[in-house]
């Protein structure tokens, strides 16, 4: 299904030649998700270089019934910016421009297009910190950040994009621009849009521009790695961590050792701790204090924590480029599963003192319906957020294996469900989780979720068929 002849005549005459594209080589790129699960189709390709162009794209496709995908960085991991055949993906690539930076008010704006990491290398030379930490920051964009809302390794001390956008600049349905890039702490002035077009996954509105918060920079850091024997007793030195660690608690990330195993195997990661223990908390604070003022709260926390016999063996980075290497281990851990073969993967949450219980629960669920396979659960132990990922049993047959990935994912789901959690802690629905999302979220909620939809999207252009189908609508 191509665009209808019309459109394509309108926006031509609305646009100048740089914001508009059929070159199928540049569009090339614009058709694939990161991971490569979803594969789309556009003969055209929308690249505005202005607020007002993005308002001229809207009116435009509202006009002529032609739904249109916002694309940032495409690193989204759920299908949702990659256009179906009679879709438009319009990219912000061209809208990446730092508007302001105000270090006493402690903001900074910049347009949709704007990767997250030059974002935070402004912010650091200002001496501030802008403190949303992905694996995906060099591509990924402000837009794609606020579309998604999306989180990292640093939510359980900053939270999530929700937290830190201040406020959005964006073009609705009818194309007009909404003007919210207010950098109020308060502004309690009924409905919230900003929190609406926050995680919306580019189903309310194209975002083009969003303040967000900026911190005091932490500029020193100190990094632990503790061998634990359980998931209840990372939980219980997270709990004593946060009580001695106070504010500067920064990051405390799950491992099993079999994805530690892995990292060494594939990625050649040191082995610092050995084979002794089941499971590995990563610790990280970090602050103005003086490095030695952080480095003996650890190891004071730890000290104790051993002399109780709670913890078994742990290591605080003595250098930052060990430091890197504990980091290294973690960051590995889905690049290492890659090559065990084909895995199953879930971004669930549940409250942080279910985790323990909900992995006693999912490891048995997953191993009794697919035997010999392998789990390798990591992740925001802080936020309750894991990502349950499960790699195929060893010498087995992959396809068959990933056959069974929705099958897996409802078992995994329902059990999540049961514990109070979310299908979706980080990532979105998008694609991937429609069904799932209709068929576990609250009824009530989705009936607010579709009436929101009807009302700020009445035509159905933006992202249809992401997050809600388009037939529930
Ligand atoms: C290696 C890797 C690590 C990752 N780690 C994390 C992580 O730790 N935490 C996490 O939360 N996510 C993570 N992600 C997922 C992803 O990086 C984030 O969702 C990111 O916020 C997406 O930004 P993007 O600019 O690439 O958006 P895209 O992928 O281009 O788009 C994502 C969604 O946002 C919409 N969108 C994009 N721009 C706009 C706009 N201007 N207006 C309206 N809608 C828009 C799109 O339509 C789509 O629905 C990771 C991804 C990768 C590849």
């Amino acid at each position: 299904m191509t665009l209808p002849s019309p459109f394509i005549a309108a926006l031509r005459d609305a646009l100048p030649d740089a914001s508009l594209t059929a070159d199928a080589e540049r569009i090339a790129p614009h058709l694939i998700e990161w991971r490569g699960r979803y594969r789309g189709q556009a003969d055209w390709l929308a690249l505005p270089g202005s607020t007002e162009e993005v308002a001229r794209i809207v009116r435009l496709a509202s006009a002529h019934g032609v739904a249109l995908v916002a694309q940032g960085g495409r690193t989204g991991l759920v299908g949702a910016g990659v256009p179906r055949a009679g879709e438009l993906p319009v990219s912000f690539a061209r809208l990446r421009r730092l508007r302001a930076l105000d270090p006493a008010d402690g903001s900074l704006i910049g347009e949709a297009g704007l990767p997250l990491a030059q974002a935070q290398a402004a912010a650091n030379e200002a001496g501030l910190l802008l403190p949303l930490t992905i694996a995906s920051e060099g591509s990924a964009t402000l837009g794609g950040i606020a579309a998604t809302n999306a989180g990292g390794v640093h939510v359980l001390r900053y939270g999530m994009a929700r937290d830190l956008v201040l406020g959005l600049e964006a073009v609705l349905a009818d194309g007009r621009v909404w003007h919210g890039l207010s950098r109020l702490r308060k502004d309690n002035t009924g409905y919230d849009l900003k929190h609406l077009l926050v995680g919306s996954e580019g189903t309310l509105g194209l975002i083009t521009a969003v303040a967000v918060k900026l911190v005091p920079a932490t500029p020193h850091r100190s990094v632990a790695l503790v061998g634990l024997d359980s998931p209840e007793a990372a939980l219980a030195l997270l709990t004593r961590a946060r009580g001695a660690l106070g504010d500067t608690l920064n990051a405390a990330e799950l491992m099993p050792r079999f994805g530690i195993e892995l990292a060494i195997r594939h990625l050649g990661a040191d082995d610092p701790l050995g084979p002794s223990h089941p499971w590995f908390l990563l610790l990280e604070t970090a602050s103005g204090w003086a490095p030695a003022r952080l480095a003996a709260a650890m190891e004071d926390l730890l000290a104790a924590e051993m002399e109780a016999g709670r913890i078994g063996a742990a290591l605080i980075a003595q250098s930052e480029a060990q430091a890197e290497a504990l980091w290294a281990l973690r960051h590995g851990l889905s690049e290492a599963q890659k090559h065990e073969g084909g895995s199953i993967k879930h971004d669930i949450a549940v409250p942080v003192g279910a985790v323990p219980g909900f992995l006693t629960e999912a490891l048995a669920a997953v191993t009794a319906q697919v035997p010999g396979c392998r789990p390798c659960p990591f992740g925001h132990l802080g936020d309750g957020n894991l990502h349950f990922n499960i790699s195929e049993p060893e010498g087995g047959d992959r396809d068959a294996f990933l056959a069974q990935w929705e099958a897996v994912n409802r078992t995994v789901h329902d059990i999540v469900a049961r514990w109070g959690g979310s299908i979706s802690a980080e990532h979105g629905i998008g694609w991937m989780k429609v069904a799932e999302h209709a068929r576990l979220a609250d009824p009530a909620k989705l009936a607010a979720q579709r009436a929101i939809k009807r009302a700020l999207d009445p035509h159905n252009i933006f992202n249809p068929g992401r997050i809600l189908a388009a037939d529930s609508l």
